[in-house]
């Protein structure tokens, strides 16, 4: 086979199965290049894979609040890693599974409060599935966590807690109200048959309200979390992060520590660390919706 064949076909017929590749997120070996390569399919090209809703937990009454929590990461994306003395590895993707269990266990026994993950084992989840699932279960608060990585600085620890930028927030405002497809639910206001520029003021109020509660989350995770986790010296961080763009959801994401220091870590892979963890999180949950269902209550 000449080397002018050889390269259209390397072009050629992995653009014609890809299709088909992207739906699975598989990884496909190319026949014919004669040193086993592969083609990798990249993890941001997995959207067109379905989005499967989650089971929620916890009581069956659908007027309890739902709280949805990602595990950041997972299958073939391992996140940071960290790696010990003894050389032992230690992926961001399995840290933020557990943490994510744990505080679903928390959850479930306080009771009263519904909770869904949007992954519960080690699989692959295209980053846009996941404020998808929360906005589908019309959930009431959304929780990314993650854990951080700071390479050869392993002197750097502490978690910090993200929402989105302001300007991130009203881009995202702006172009979600251009998808009239997904305009229809917006914090209980219809407004479909709205004009295009009533229904972007629409959202940006929206959006700007989520915000607000996003802010007061992020806040009772750090007085819940006082003395009790370890805080990076600037906790509040805002970011342009895709996964906090649901208009209709408060969201964060929460970094819970660094993977690359020694204290973070014996905290992050420890049953005793993820209880703290699940504990704080938990108990800023809790605090959270009550402050909702009281002034709910008072008439608002
Ligand atoms: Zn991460």
């Amino acid at each position: 086979m000449s080397f002018r064949t050889l390269l259209l076909m390397v072009l050629l017929v992995p653009a014609a199965v890809l299709g088909g590749a992207q739906v699975l997120g598989v990884v496909i070996p190319v026949p014919h290049w004669g040193r086993g390569y592969v083609v990798e399919v990249p993890l941001d090209d997995a959207v067109a894979e379905p989005l499967i809703l989650p089971k929620v937990a916890g009581p069956d009454d659908p007027s309890r609040p739902l709280v949805v929590i990602d595990a950041g990461h997972g299958g073939r994306d391992p996140g940071a890693i960290g790696v010990d003395a003894d050389g032992r590895k230690f992926a961001e993707k399995d840290i933020t599974l557990a943490i994510a269990l744990a505080l679903r266990d928390e959850l479930l026994k306080i009771g009263g409060i519904r909770v869904a993950l949007t992954r519960e084992d080690d699989r692959i989840l295209p980053l846009p599935h996941r404020p998808e699932i929360a906005r589908q279960l019309e959930a009431d608060l959304f929780i990314s966590i993650h854990a951080d990585s700071a390479g050869e600085r392993s002197d750097v620890s502490g978690a910090s807690i993200y929402t989105l930028s302001e300007k991130a927030s009203s881009e995202a405002a702006a172009r979600f109200a251009a998808r009239e497809n997904d305009a229809d639910r917006l914090n209980g206001l219809t407004i479909e048959g709205q004009s295009a520029a009533v229904s972007a003021i629409l959202v940006e109020l929206s959006q700007q309200r989520t915000q607000e509660d996003a802010l007061e989350f992020s806040g009772l995770v750090l007085r819940e979390g006082d003395k009790r986790l370890a805080f990076h010296p600037q906790p509040r961080r805002a970011a342009a992060l895709a996964v906090l763009r649901a208009p209709d959801v408060p969201s964060v994401l929460f970094e819970s520590g660094f993977v690359t220091n020694l204290t973070d870590r014996a905290r992050l892979t420890t049953r005793e660390g993820r209880a703290q963890y699940a504990a704080v999180l938990a108990r800023a949950i809790q605090v959270y919706f009550a402050r909702r269902s009281s002034a709910a209550e008072g008439g608002e």
